[in-house]
């Protein structure tokens, strides 16, 4: 189990970012964030992945485990290596680098005979990768790099995947084609956070979901509970 316990996140030691927020994530699981911009979904992936640090952030109080093990004091390399992957927001691929030069980056950890399998294993659950394995991740559409962020961060063997916004900016097909992804990703047995601006997409998929609110998570409801809610179909889905 992944679980975040009544975090609380400071920025350059003035700004609260985030001032109450616990979620636990089975590998069972997708489990769906959401939240309004600024609401401080992001700070809280940060504060889960060791990369405060580089933006001036702290955690002040609460604490990140998995399995019982405590997370929050580690670097975000060792929070890789403790089985949690992800993806930020904006699909932080290198893009003069070729696509598989950019899955080696995220299987550095692997021994050299380790690694093509998991160039076979990535390439199996993403042919369009396989197929434009020597292209300059530039050249990529929005969802190919997509695709790629999140095929790197596969290459880890994630336990968890953490996942900021994987829909953002991208077309309804592309949208129903990581929609699947994340689905064959939990199916494989890689428990799923989800922070989405598209809750209709993340309630669709998700069993569980949290909503987060001014830095405190304010709701924690299986996914079916959230859909049917007055508030969250008016304020996330865009209904009544
Ligand atoms: P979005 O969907 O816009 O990414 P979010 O829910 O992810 O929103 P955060 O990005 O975590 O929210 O932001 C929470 C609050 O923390 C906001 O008020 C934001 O301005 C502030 N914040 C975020 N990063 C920093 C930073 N590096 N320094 C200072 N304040 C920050």
């Amino acid at each position: 189990m992944l679980a975040v316990h009544n975090l609380e996140v400071v920025y350059e030691d003035v700004m609260l970012a985030v001032r109450g927020a616990s979620l636990s994530v089975g590998r069972d699981r997708i489990v769906a964030l959401l939240g309004a911009n600024g609401a401080g979904k992001t700070s809280l992936l940060r504060a889960m992945t060791g990369l405060l640090d580089v933006h001036r952030g702290k955690i002040t109080q609460g604490e990140v485990s998995i399995d019982g093990r405590k997370l929050d004091t580690r670097s975000a390399s060792s929070v890789v290596r403790a089985g949690v992957g992800q993806v930020m927001e904006g699909r932080r691929v290198f893009v003069e680098f070729t696509v598989e030069e950019n899955l080696r980056v995220g299987g550095h950890t692997a021994a050299a005979k380790g690694l093509e399998e998991k160039f076979d294993r990535i390439y199996g659950m993403f042919p369009v990768l396989a197929d434009r394995r020597s292209t300059i991740a530039g050249y990529l559409s929005g969802g190919e790099q997509q695709m790629l962020a999140i095929g790197r961060a596969m290459m880890s063997d994630p336990e968890y995947l953490l996942l900021d916004e994987p829909s953002l900016g991208l077309a309804p097909k592309m949208v129903e084609r990581i929609r699947d992804l994340i689905v064959e990703i939990n199916a494989a047995g890689t428990g799923i956070l989800l922070i989405e601006q598209n809750a209709a997409m993340a309630l669709s998929i998700a069993h569980h979901g949290y909503v987060m609110e001014n830095g405190i998570t304010v709701m924690d409801a299986a996914a079916e509970k959230l859909r049917a809610d007055a508030d969250i179909q008016e304020f996330y889905l865009g209904i009544g």
